[in-house]
């Protein structure tokens, strides 16, 4: 994509207008966007300050046509609207579930759609954002993990997301009236729990992650990012490192055999891996707990035996464990845990001094919850065959 392309220091000599067309400024870095700049001729000493201006423009004020980028000289707005875009994800569909949940399909370029769900709550706004068309991962129970992988998301196209839903809860500033800071807002958190698997996409969500975060822009805080994870344990540390958000790990097992036929990476980075992972990340993200997520699967990973193994095995490690009812889809393999059995294995949990939430399913009525995102339109669809041979089911 253009967007991402490296500017080479040849570029530097190509005055004025980039040869491949237009890029689009959403998703850069601050270092790529002036190095974008200069390469249209900005002097390399306004380059810095031309970045701040434009930058508050998108990601402030919610700006996307140069022409209102009052601050800048009305030919340098023509020149910066000859070679650049401000675009985002165009909405194709947006339901609104009766609870409030809106879940929004976009696409993005090559005709591809993923899934975007907003959920409102008494006290905050969480937007669910993919980082992937698809997942080259095959979680037994997830309805994503029935479709190929068709391509990584762009930084612009994740960061992209969280803007078309600013948009459509209409929550950029006037610009003029006031700096758009007062009271609380619609959008306050985000999880990357949509599509994908956002470890295997490192590089664009942390580039997509830092321009949320710029207090510059859209500034939420590293706390109220989340990213969830199957466990690619090598990446773990680097998003400490790297991110420092909150992190949740898609645990739903207690034994590596259990964890085998449900999240197939286990087989690749087991139990004992990743419990090293995770017992070092706190201290190098400076984050205060590990969300573990447990999908409460009837029969299969819900006795009050996995309950007290699973507080054995985090020992020592700060957690919260989200009890997610399994959401079904048609054709899932799975059955929901009855509600009794949830409570029981909660109780445990709790009883061992945890915090131990039970996830309230959100939007079902427009499959908008957890792991039931799946771009109807995408045709490409893995096997039964390759997913039971994945998960050790076939
Ligand atoms: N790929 C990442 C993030 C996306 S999935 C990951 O696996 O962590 C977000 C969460 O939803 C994960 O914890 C996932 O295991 C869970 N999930 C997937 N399918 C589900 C389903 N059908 N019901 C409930 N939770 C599900
Ligand atoms: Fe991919 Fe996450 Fe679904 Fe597993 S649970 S298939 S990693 S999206």
């Amino acid at each position: 994509m253009a967007a991402n392309a490296p500017i080479t220091q040849d570029v530097l000599t190509i005055p004025r207008k980039l040869p491949e067309g237009p890029t689009n400024l959403v998703g850069l870095t601050r270092a790529q966007m002036k190095d974008a700049l200069i390469a249209i001729g900005t002097p390399e000493k306004q380059a810095k300050m031309r970045v701040n201006q434009i930058w508050q423009w998108i990601y402030h004020w919610g700006v996307r046509d140069f022409a209102e980028m009052t601050n800048l000289a009305k030919d340098y707005r023509a020149t910066l609207a000859e070679n650049f875009t401000v675009a985002i994800p165009e909405v194709v569909t947006r339901e609104v579930s009766t609870d409030g949940t809106r879940k929004y399909l976009v696409r993005i370029a090559g005709g591809h759609e993923v899934e975007v769900v907003y959920i409102p709550e008494t006290d905050r706004g969480t937007l669910c954002i993919s980082s992937q068309v698809g997942c080259t991962l095959t979680c037994s129970f997830c309805h994503t993990g029935t479709q190929k992988l068709v391509r990584n998301l762009t930084a612009g196209e994740i960061v992209g997301q969280v803007m078309v839903a600013r948009d459509d809860l209409d929550e950029w500033p006037e610009p003029g009236q006031g700096t758009g800071d007062a009271g609380p807002r619609l959008l306050s958190n985000i999880v990357l729990m949509g599509m994908g698997e956002p470890l295997y996409n490192f590089e664009n969500v942390r580039d997509a992650m830092k321009i949320a975060m710029d207090p510059e822009g859209i500034s939420l805080s590293r706390r109220r990012i989340t990213l969830s994870t199957s466990g690619v344990v090598p990446e773990i540390a680097r998003t400490a490192e790297e991110i420092g958000c909150m992190l949740a790990i898609s645990f739903h097992a207690t034994t590596d055999a259990v964890r085998d036929t449900l999240v197939p990476i286990n087989k690749r980075w087991p139990l004992a891996d990743l419990l090293e992972a995770l017992r070092e990340y706190p201290k190098v993200s400076n984050s205060e707990r590990i969300t573990f997520e447990y999908v409460m699967l009837k029969d299969v990973n819900d006795s009050d035996e996995d309950a007290r193994r699973l507080v054995k095995l985090i020992e020592g490690i700060p957690a919260k464990i989200n009890l997610i009812p399994f959401n079904e889809w048609p054709g899932a393999p799975y059955e929901r845990s009855d509600w009794s059995r949830i409570k029981a294995f909660a109780d445990i949990i709790y009883n061992a001094g945890y915090a131990s939430p039970i996830r309230k399913p959100r939007g079902e009525d427009i499959m908008a919850a957890c792991g039931q995102l799946k771009s109807a339109t995408e045709r490409a669809r893995k096997s039964r065959k390759e997913i039971a041979a994945e998960a050790g089911l076939g």
